[in-house]
């Protein structure tokens, strides 16, 4: 199931074509000099009926792409290009700049560039479409006022708790790509692809301006110094550093106008209570106040639907956070000066959020419906 499935040539191929010295063979086994480290003696075990090596001085490990990636500091897409044209269509070895063995004991491990966004849409959709909510997760969900057919609307799943394994082998048969998906990784002994699960909660789709999931956020079940983490793999063997993208939420080009707010979960429970009341409004949920970058992403998209006005409305904790408040002010700047008409709301701050606000609406409505009874 590794990344080498497809490729013409086994990992004694690649150990021959780099020219590793092999210092002992066992039939099954190849012990080689490390290329990777200063090692004297035979630390690189090579595995040939797994496919796999791995360096017992070092910790340098991985399947064939890998080592051919690795010798030659080149990217896991090149190492596969050129071992497809040296093994399939006979080409000579490019040259590569020798590496020079490393003395120091390598920390970083290999990581994989970000996946396309179709890529990592189709895995996601497919992840989430093979993945159920808890009864706790939905309760809550409906505790803070969503629906239960707007929950299923929204695609908000329980992140699996076990039995990874068997999510990633029906992701690969639905033939998904998993290289440079965030939250995916391979193991380092197995060459497997697993799933990276660090924290349980809420799996929340954050979607671009065409409706494509870029990313999953995780509503964490336990509250730590954050409610949300972005579901990645960096630091993991082959993985990949997760990237959010501007969360639009009832973004059709018709509106005049969208209401700017923190997070993707909030965006979405803010758009669907503005519907329940009757005027439904366009949201744009940003993954990080301060993350600029994203913000200037959103003002060209909008610029793109031909939507030129911005109420922006963050969590009214601006009076007491000053970071929040400097924020604000750098995305009323920075919109201003691209053209756009920026409108900052306030309300009580009896209510943090413009979903809480919203949400006090929409009890007061059940409260005098329960007296005077629905139209
Ligand atoms: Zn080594």
């Amino acid at each position: 199931m590794g990344v080498s499935n497809h490729l013409p040539c086994n990992i004694e191929d690649v150990v021959d074509l780099l020219s590793i010295p092999v210092v002992r063979s066992s039939g099954t086994q190849l012990h080689c000099r490390c290329p990777f480290c200063d090692d004297r003696k035979a630390h690189l075990n090579i595995n040939l009926s797994k496919n796999v090596f791995r360096c017992n001085r070092c910790g340098t490990g991985g399947g064939v792409l890998h080592l051919y990636a690795e010798v030659n500091n080149i990217s896991i897409n090149t190492a596969y290009e050129e071992l497809c044209r040296i093994f399939q269509s006979g080409e000579k070895a490019p040259e590569h700049p020798v590496r020079k063995a490393q003395t120091k004991v390598k920390q970083s491990k290999p990581a994989l560039e970000l996946a396309s966004v179709e890529a990592r849409d189709n895995t996601y959709s497919n992840l989430l479409s093979m993945l159920s909510l808890g009864t706790a997760h939905r309760e809550s969900l409906l505790g803070r006022g969503l629906s239960g057919s707007e929950i299923i609307r929204l695609g908000y799943k329980t992140t699996p708790a076990v039995r990874s394994a068997k999510i990633v082998t029906e992701l690969l048969e639905r033939g998904c790509d998993l290289k440079g998906v965030p939250g995916f990784y391979v193991d380092e002994e197995t060459g497997q692809w697993k799933l990276d699960i660090r924290a349980t909660g809420i799996m929340v789709p954050d979607r671009n301006c065409e409706g494509q999931i870029e990313a999953i956020q995780i509503r964490l079940d336990k509250d730590t110094h954050s409610k949300f983490n972005t579901l990645t793999s960096v630091d993991k063997y082959y993985g990949a550093t997760a990237s959010c993208c501007p969360h639009f939420a009832g973004v059709t080009g018709e509106e005049d106008a969208v209401y700017l707010t923190e997070g993707v979960m909030k965006a979405d429970i803010a758009r669907y209570f503005s519907t329940v009341l009757g005027h439904p409004c366009a949201f744009v949920g940003l993954t990080g106040v301060s993350n600029i970058n994203q913000y200037v992403r959103m003002l060209e998209e909008l610029k793109r639907f031909g939507i030129n006005t911005i109420k922006v409305a963050f969590d009214m904790d601006l009076h007491v956070n000053e970071n929040v408040r400097k924020a604000r002010d750098r995305v009323i700047q920075v919109g201003c000066e691209n053209g756009f008409e920026v409108i900052p709301k306030r309300w009580s701050s009896n209510y943090k959020g413009i979903d809480d606000l919203l949400l006090s609406f929409i009890e007061r409505r059940r409260i005098t419906d329960s007296i005077f009874g629905r139209l």
